[in-house]
């Protein structure tokens, strides 16, 4: 971990989870310092070891602020995050198998595909949701936000949604070979309208009060005791709540595509257990070093002492359960993911698609995917080593697991 505190105008330091100023890009350190520079941070900026630029803020980045919201802060896709399930079925045990649709690993990664939408697509007809059921009950909290009401009724067509491209299902083994499932989605188009709105809002306001905070630097914020804070709070809450019943739809449409194939193809009795839904894109009161704060966690996790969270590395890669230590450091948090080494446009002028679909080949994963002209953006080699991230952040978590990729589908 390295310090900057160099510019006269940085109000508090910046810690990266890195080890030297090198390691760090440009645009993520000018972002990192533009963060440093915002009047109401309590102690630092913290940057996880998978940090690279974001909208505003880095991911990867973690602040906790006095009496304060930033809506970009906490990111687009409010409430993406991880949702996680392990078996007791051996993946050796069900590779093997043919069915009447390919190897029993390949028809099953078929029918999520025909059982969740994927890519841009929502339902065609409204579904049940609890999220939603009970935003319309308490209306009124709401009401005054007209223009995002129109959301509530579109979130019965996005709930059990996976979205585009970096989202994912995977059919992953643990080292001791057993069967485990990942899904990585978020708040879908509901949290987007949600950010996109409430980001409007303050920088109109911040204009207003003449903020000291630059217009260019996209890091309006709303003072939580003022009805556009409170209402923002409100929002941010229900995407979460929303993102959260997203991933719990699709891991149980998961669950029982594998109950239908397990069940048909084999004599194995399936059980899930160790379930994990968390958050990478979120923000929390919580208190550290004596003070309540916002902890805004973009594109970080909470890793506080014996929690458990999911790091996902990449597709053909590894990827983790860990613990957390309750680092107070970090404001308790750690890195959501390996994080882009490579932009998207940077990762498909790199790679080719064809050599990544071989790559995927070789290794034996299961690639589900209906347009392949993008896969290149999502290569493993586009994502930094996850190895080296998680060497990087021993201070923060213990590895409990780790996974490896059999199957994905992929937005
Ligand atoms: P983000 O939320 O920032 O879009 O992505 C979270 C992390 O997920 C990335 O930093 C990357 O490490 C990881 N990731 C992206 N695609 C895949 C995938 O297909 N499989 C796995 N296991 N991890 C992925
Ligand atoms: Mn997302
Ligand atoms: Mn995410």
């Amino acid at each position: 971990m390295f310090v900057m505190y160099e510019k006269e105008n940085m109000k508090v330091p910046v810690k990266v989870w890195l080890e030297k100023n090198e390691d760090l890009e440009s645009t993520c350190r000018e972002q990192a310092l533009h963060l440093a520079q915002l009047p109401f941070l309590h102690k630092w900026v913290s940057l996880m070891p998978d940090t690279h630029a974001g909208m505003g803020m880095p991911i990867g980045g973690v602040i906790a602020a006095e009496g304060v919201i930033i809506p970009n802060a906490v990111g687009v896709d409010i409430g993406c995050g991880m949702a996680y399930t392990e078996t007791n079925i051996p993946v050796e045990a069900i590779r093997g198998i043919q069915t009447g649709n390919g190897t029993l690993i390949q028809a099953i990664i078929g029918d999520i595909m025909r059982n969740i939408p994927v890519g841009f697509a929502h339902h065609k007809l409204a579904m049940p949701s609890y999220t939603m059921d009970r935003a319309f009950d308490e209306i009124d909290l709401y009401e005054e936000d007209k223009e995002l009401l129109g959301q509530l009724e579109a979130g019965y067509f996005q709930v059990g949604t996976l979205g585009g491209g970096n989202h994912f299902i995977e059919l992953q083994t643990d080292d001791e070979g057993m069967l485990a499932v990942m899904i990585h989605s978020g708040s879908r188009h509901f949290g987007k309208s949600v950010c996109d709105y409430f980001h409007n809002k303050a920088r109109e306001l911040n204009s207003k009060w003449f903020s000291q905070v630059p217009d260019e630097y996209r890091l309006a914020f709303l003072p939580v005791d003022t009805p556009e804070g409170c209402q923002y709070l409100r929002w941010m809450q229900l995407s979460m709540d929303f993102a959260n019943e997203n991933r719990e739809k699709m891991m149980l449409a998961v669950k029982a595509v594998l109950e239908k194939y397990i069940g048909k193809y084999t004599d194995l009795k399936l059980e899930f257990s160790g379930d994990i839904n968390c958050h990478h894109n979120y923000a929390a009161l919580e208190t550290h070093y004596g003070k309540e704060v916002w902890v805004h966690r973009k594109g970080a996790v909470r890793a506080g002492n014996g929690e458990l969270a999911v790091i996902p590395g990449a597709m053909g890669s590894y990827s983790y359960v860990v613990m957390g230590k309750g680092n107070p450091e970090s404001f308790c948090s750690s890195s959501h993911g390996a994080g882009r080494l490579y932009s998207r446009k940077g990762a498909m002028a790199a790679f080719s698609c064809e050599d990544v679909i071989r790559d995927l080949r070789d290794q034996g994963v299961v690639l589900g995917k209906k347009g392949k002209a993008d896969v290149a953006e999502e290569s493993r080699f586009a994502y930094k080593d996850i190895d080296a991230v998680m060497s990087a952040q021993q201070d923060l978590v213990i590895p409990v697991k780790r996974l490896k990729t059999v199957g994905v589908v992929k937005g």
